[in-house]
């Protein structure tokens, strides 16, 4: 039953994710798997030992006279069933070590690609999809690699070893049975097609599980507040019926390939039964043992036979999850590093665009044309209508995107060519919204560096106003922050990141300006954090508040990815433009 299964199996190989998958994972995890290997071989000898012995049982029982023989094969037995049993613990126990091993390996690999990746890879990305690939593809890795080593070590091995045994006793009668084998396999063929595609639509559902799930804990006081629990519970009963759906048709699939065999063995072994009578009756010197051995070694082998010849589907099962993997794993970094990165030398931290032209992947420019100097230790206030590109200014000078063409500079060096710790190192960015960790408040302020004392942690949070809070909070610093600090209010948290800047203490700090208003005591506080944060740093904010304009240095008007306007307060008022109207409608209403 052998030789097409092993081809069958073999193509397998032709299919590269497979043979990297080998090359990668194998031979790092080599010790465990030779220990797996040689306990599996002991497994295959002892199996086929097993039916071999049969012939003895049997001979030694119809002659009892022959005492001896009779203790000696007892004794046999029990040693060989001894064998299998310690073999087939360590196999077990060596495989699943190497499997979790690899599962590990390749969790990490994938989120350090995930980290070196940039900005832009995370707007096509789907959180949740991400998940379900850290967390499902690397089991389909595993289980390919122990469909493989269990499947061409101890099945084949097995088979080979069972297979030799009927040859040794039954020779003829082998031929007949073995030439039942190959017709299982036509029925097989046709099963593996139909399960890779419905394994890629269970694989989507998964992800819109997980998604659904996130959705519900991200968004719970838009769900709560519009009452979407019907419309979610909708989408996520969709989605597990889905998966449930599809569940059932693999499993029917690879159910199908059993009864398939079980009833060509049993066809094959009737047969057997009904030819051992003619050889028995013709030939004579067949004694009963041998045929019982013969008829144990096929009811043996028809197991890893089994196996061996579902093999593909069950690999077919797990190879979408490898996919996945390896199109994350391959897909290409949208931001890196240059290759040999220079140190942005300690200078005063003056920012210049030149010529600046960017999209967002396939969308129409954010920034068409921009060149402005940030001077050192001033501030520029970018104003202008929402969507004119004031955000993608700031994202530049972190280099989170670089521009497709033109230049931005720190200190005159482009950062293309600068590495991504110094130039971390020079900005601080406070933004809209504050992401906190779900760690202490501590930690929360400390990420910024995170070698500070806790009297620095101190110093800059009564700088930024929120020492005072911080000590009303139940376990004052070393209160846990929930999920993105749900407790805190919008003007807690901006304190936050600003003693987070504060902490910093870097040349350049870029600023969003929260557009909520706040109540009047909070929007004191964060503006006097604010004043303290400024302060001899080369500033770029993106205003949205009368007395932010007021005190800048430096007014650049951002419209349609162009800077329309710049100059200073009194210029631009002056001139009557842009500025002036913005001014008019906005500023002098919020102030
Ligand atoms: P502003 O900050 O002035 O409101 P933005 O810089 O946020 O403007 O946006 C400029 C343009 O770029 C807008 O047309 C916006 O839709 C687009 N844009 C902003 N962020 C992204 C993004 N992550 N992916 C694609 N387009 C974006």
């Amino acid at each position: 039953m052998s030789t097409p299964v092993k081809m069958n199996v073999l193509s397998g190989f032709r299919d590269s994710h497979v043979g990297r998958l080998l090359r990668e994972n194998f031979r790092a995890q080599m010790p465990l798997y030779i220990i797996a290997i040689i306990a599996m071989v002991m497994v295959a000898a002892t199996t086929s030992l097993t039916a071999w012995i049969m012939k003895d049982i049997v001979d030694s029982m119809t002659n009892p006279d022959d005492r001896m023989r009779v203790f000696l094969v007892a004794g046999a037995v029990a040693l060989i069933f001894f064998l299998k049993g310690v073999a087939s613990y360590v196999q077990t126990v060596a495989l699943t070590r190497a499997g979790n091993r690899i599962v590990a390996v390749q969790q990490r690999r994938l989120y350090a690609k995930l980290l070196r990746q940039g900005a832009a890879f995370y707007n096509t990305n789907e959180s949740s999809s991400l998940l379900m690939r850290l967390t499902q593809s690397a089991q389909s890795a595993r289980a390919i690699i122990d469909i493989l080593v269990t499947g061409f070590v101890r099945d084949m091995l097995t088979l080979v070893g069972l297979v030799a045994v009927m040859i040794y006793q039954q020779p003829t009668l082998s031929v007949v049975s073995l030439l039942v084998g190959p017709l299982a396999l036509l029925g097989v063929r046709l099963i593996l097609r139909k399960v890779r595609a419905i394994m890629e639509q269970e694989l989507a559902s998964l992800a819109e599980i997980f998604k659904v799930v996130q959705e519900t804990s991200a968004g719970i006081m838009v769900v709560k507040a519009f009452s979407l629990e019907e419309k979610m519970a909708g989408r996520m009963n969709a989605a597990v019926g889905q998966v449930e759906k599809r569940a059932n048709a693999i499993a029917r699939l690879e159910a199908v390939t059993s009864p398939l065999m079980d009833t060509l063995s049993g066809f094959a072994i009737a047969g057997v039964v009904a030819l051992s009578a003619v050889s028995l009756f013709g030939e004579s010197p067949t004694s009963a043992g041998q045929l019982m051995s013969f008829v144990t070694a096929l009811l043996m082998a028809y197991e890893p036979a089994k196996r061996l010849s579902r093999m593909r589907v069950s690999i077919e099962a797990s190879m979408v999850g490898v996919k996945m993997m390896y199109d994350l794993l391959d897909a290409p970094e949208t931001l890196t590093e240059a290759e040999m990165p220079v140190d942005l030398p300690a200078g005063p931290g003056r920012v210049e665009f030149s010529a600046v032209r960017f999209a967002y992947a396939r969308n129409k420019p954010a920034l068409r044309d921009i060149s402005i100097v940030c001077e050192a230790g001033k501030t520029t206030a970018l104003v202008g209508p929402s969507g004119g590109g004031k955000s993608t200014i700031l994202n530049l000078v972190l280099r989170l995107y670089d521009p497709q063409t033109g230049t931005v500079a720190i200190d005159g060096v482009d950062l293309k060519t600068v590495s991504f710790a110094t130039l971390r190192e020079r900005i601080s960015f406070v933004g809209q919204g504050t992401f906190l960790f779900s760690a202490s408040i501590i930690d929360n302020i400390r990420l910024s560096r995170p070698d500070a004392t806790e009297e620095q942690v101190v110093e800059a949070a009564r700088a930024a106003n929120a020492h005072e809070f911080i000590k009303e909070l139940p376990q004052g610093y070393q209160t846990q922050v929930g999920e993105n600090g749900a407790f805190l209010s919008g003007g807690q948290k901006q304190r936050l990141a600003i003693a987070r800047a504060i902490l910093k203490d870097s040349p350049i700090l870029l600023l969003d300006e929260a557009t909520s208003a706040l109540d009047a005591t909070s929007e004191g506080l964060v503006q006097e954090a604010l004043h303290r944060l400024t302060r001899g740093r080369t500033t770029i904010v993106i205003a949205h508040r009368l007395s932010t304009v007021l005190e800048a240095d430096r007014i650049c008007v951002v419209n349609e990815g162009r800077v329309v306007e710049q100059g200073t307060t009194e210029e631009l008022l002056a001139k009557g433009g842009m500025f002036r109207r913005l001014y008019d409608q906005q500023f002098r209403a919020v102030g």
